[in-house]
């Protein structure tokens, strides 16, 4: 066991590196030493592989951890494995692995993540808990909420991407927005992006980066001996070589300025935000006041309130304006998609509504 790894684990950016699975004792070893001296902070390795097809390599299991564990020591770097049941969790504590990690296949099975938080309750071991193959927050929450119940301290997440059945340009599509959601839902929990298993290739520069950028608190990149002969994930393991041009393309910017010149610039330009998001919401405003007196027009005169060729037109003439201005289609449509739905509801409010008549008492 690596001494200090509560110290280790408040390292900003926390680079977790090392191959899908371990493949053999002295390539582990000489692969930790070289990951070390890149700057790796803790080494992954997996020792059981969860793999689609039955016939697929499916990592050494056991006699897999004794070689994480040795390649740790020789490297003096702590080592992180994937664990998918209680027995696992069983046999890596017995290796003396450091770390643990809950793979996408496992978060989504509550049975399962609920057996690992049983049998380490009372181990004080780091946890990192990967999200549920399928897009949804809440169970990864519900995932990271069963360990942190069995008292483990120190639980991180790891964004690793979602499986999605389009063609697209990622192996798992990232869905930013979930990962953000649920810092937003446990703010102090740490949050990982795992470029390699979203990207599927060794192209992950533009995730790392946006990682980064979006304050993430680390990297877990797949990095391998000689990614072309390996056993597991073989198109998207990096070399020594990529990991470390990779991080010395990196760039790590801070959470704020630290002179008090930046922090008033910064505080200047913020207050025009907040104007005009002032703005924006009292020009949105009236825009609904208006949808109201249509919708009551509409009532009187029995007209459908949905045009739907007039909200082409706004679409169109909109996205035209929002190019000119340097705003994407894609955003200006999603907006008045939004806007316009409000104003049908806003505009269903006056339908129905009986005219009052002045009454004739007096
Ligand atoms: C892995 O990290 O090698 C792995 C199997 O990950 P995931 O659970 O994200 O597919
Ligand atoms: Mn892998």
């Amino acid at each position: 066991m690596i001494e200090n790894i509560r110290q280790l684990l408040d390292t900003r950016p926390l680079l977790i590196a090392g191959p899908c699975s371990a493949e053999g004792e002295e390539e582990l070893e000489n692969l930790a030493i070289q990951l070390k001296m890149a700057g790796t902070h803790i080494m992954r390795a997996g020792a059981w592989k969860p793999r689609t097809r039955p016939e697929s390599f499916s990592g050494f299991g056991v006699k897999a951890l004794q070689w994480i564990v040795n390649a740790g020591q020789k490297a003096q770097l702590p080592v992180i494995t994937e664990v998918a049941c209680a027995e696992h969790v069983e046999e890596a504590l017995k290796a003396g692995v450091d770390m643990l990690w809950i793979g996408a296949r496992t978060t989504v099975n509550p049975f399962l993540v609920q057996q690992i938080a049983d049998s380490l309750t009372g181990v004080n071991i780091p946890v990192f808990v990967k999200n549920p193959v399928n897009p949804d927050v809440s169970l990864w929450q519900g995932a990271v909420e069963r360990i942190m119940k069995a008292g483990v301290k120190d639980i991180a997440a790891i964004h690793r991407g979602f499986s999605s059945y389009e063609n697209n340009a990622y192996r798992n599509k990232p869905y930013w927005e979930l990962a953000i959601e649920l810092r937003t839902r446990i703010p102090e929990l740490p949050m990982i992006c795992d470029p390699s298993h979203i990207c599927g290739n060794t192209k992950i520069k533009k995730v790392s980066q946006t990682a980064l950028d979006l304050q993430y608190d680390g990297l877990m990149i797949e990095v391998h001996h000689n990614p072309a002969k390996a056993l597991s994930d073989a198109q998207q393991q990096l070399t020594v070589h990529q990991f470390t041009q990779l991080l010395q393309q990196l760039i790590v910017r801070k959470a704020a300025p630290e002179d008090a010149l930046g922090l008033s610039k910064l505080q200047d330009l913020r207050d025009l935000i907040d104007e005009l998001d002032e703005n924006i919401i009292e020009e949105i405003a009236k825009r609904m006041e208006i949808a109201r007196n249509i919708g009551a027009y509409k009532n009187e005169n029995n007209i459908a309130i949905l045009q739907p060729e007039r909200f082409r037109e706004i679409l169109n003439t909109r996205s035209a304006k929002g190019r000119e201005n340097k705003l994407s289609s894609e955003f200006v449509i999603t907006l008045f998609g939004l806007i316009h739905k409000e104003s049908i509801l806003q505009q269903e409010s006056q339908m129905n509504k009986q005219e009052v008549k002045p009454s004739k008492t007096k």
